[in-house]
């Protein structure tokens, strides 16, 4: 079959088939695993072919900062996974999404942005958009009343989260679609903590779709890497120009990592779903514990969201103890198995205190505009057995 008629015929599959052969390009030897590239350059037959090449006439490979074959099969077979017409993959989440943002923008445009933000993220709408003369205006992604005032100005883009760090806030992805599109933009979704396993943010309306591939795509901790999907007119016009010029392309080995990795998201994401669901009502019925918060537990504030647009509750929790920041620390660090590390979506289970680590450039105001304090503690549940892991965490709260 040539490699058109494979790809439409890929667009058939259900997702687990995607996950497993979507993308695969065989090399001349037909080798089951995909085959690992390494190389910057690539020889051309003819002076011809390479200016052709150049000029866009011929398909091929002229450069591994503009793209690369493991690298393309990589983006391929995520491109299938999200239902998106295209995908371009980056060396880190932050790599995807700081482009994601930079390259629409030019002074003078706005962005509007839910104020529950990876760190990163929120630093870059913060503090580097101002810098060149884009304006910047947070809201609370729950209240769709302050969507509206926002979005009743022209915009060019707006950037959400859902569930978003590090208390799995809900933003209504179809709602704020409907009101981007009114104001002229483009609504830009991290979809990280859902994953594609469990949300499609491009049936909901949104018009990119950004991942760090760092957590649960490569999801045992060993790479970085990240995604922008979309539609191919915008990711050609827009980003590819951007992302060929300014460097940000994936390492070859990374990508491959990340390639076997979406061989089992699936499994992986709805099994440590399932002891997250779990674990999350054992701890809400601990005496040490004040909160907690769970996407698919009826007591979230942003529940109803959540259900309608997400398939499960996902792998990550946030709970709340009695004692402030003593009481979690103490809770960290009277965990045996599970670990104390800022990652996540992890086959290891792995929890942080976010006020310290992954949320300390914000002020205590910022921190307390996104319900957070001291007390909480984020937690990415992983594959261990769920008794296990129920035994180290009522043990480490009955010590808060
Ligand atoms: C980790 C993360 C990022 C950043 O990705 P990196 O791969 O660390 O660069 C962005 N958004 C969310 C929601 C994340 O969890």
């Amino acid at each position: 079959m040539d490699k058109s008629k494979q790809k439409a015929a890929a667009r058939a599959w259900k997702p687990a088939t995607r996950a497993v052969r979507g993308g695969i390009d065989r090399s001349g030897h037909g080798e089951i695993s995909e085959a690992l590239y390494l190389t910057s350059g690539y020889a051309y037959d003819s002076a011809e072919q390479a200016a052709a090449r150049m000029r866009g006439d011929e398909d091929g490979f002229v450069y591994s900062r503009y793209g690369s074959p493991t690298v393309a099969m990589l983006e391929e077979r995520l491109a299938l996974l999200e239902g998106a017409e295209t995908c371009r993959v980056t060396a880190s989440g932050m790599g995807a999404i700081s482009s994601a943002i930079l390259a629409p923008l030019q002074q003078g445009d706005r962005v509007v942005a839910a104020k529950a933000l990876f760190g990163s993220c929120r630093w870059i709408c913060a503090n580097l958009l101002p810098k060149y003369g884009v304006d910047i205006e947070f809201v609370d992604g729950a209240d769709l009343a302050q969507w509206k005032a926002a979005l009743s100005k022209p915009t060019k883009l707006v950037l959400i989260e859902s569930p978003a760090n590090p208390l799995l806030d809900g933003v209504d992805i179809a709602a704020v679609a409907e009101l981007t599109h009114k104001a002229g933009g483009w609504l830009i979704v991290d979809n990280v903590f859902a994953t594609p396993v469990l949300q499609l943010p491009l049936t909901l309306g949104a018009d990119i779709v950004v991942y760090s591939a760092t957590k649960h795509m490569d999801g045992q901790g060993r790479v970085m890497a990240g995604a922008i999907l979309g539609r191919s007119a915008d990711i050609e016009e827009v980003y590819d120009p951007y992302l060929r010029h300014t460097g940000p392309a994936a390492a070859p080995f990374n990508a491959w990592v990340v390639l076997k990795g979406l061989e089992t998201l699936g499994l992986r994401v709805n099994a440590m779903s399932a002891s997250a669901a779990r674990l999350a009502d054992t701890i809400a019925a601990h005496e040490n514990v004040l909160a907690v918060r769970y996407p698919h537990r009826t007591d979230h504030p942003h529940y109803a969201t959540h259900a309608k647009q997400m398939s499960s509750g996902g792998t990550m929790l946030a709970l709340s103890v009695k004692g402030g920041q003593a009481g979690a620390f103490r809770f960290l660090n009277r965990l045996e198995i599970v670990d104390i590390c800022n990652n996540l979506g992890d086959t290891k289970s792995l929890a942080c205190h976010p006020s310290t680590t992954t949320h300390r450039a914000l002020s205590e105001e910022e921190q307390a505009s996104m319900g957070l304090d001291a007390s909480w503690i984020r937690f990415s549940v992983g594959l261990e057995d769920a008794g296990d892991l129920e035994g180290d965490i009522v043990n480490a709260l009955d010590g808060v």
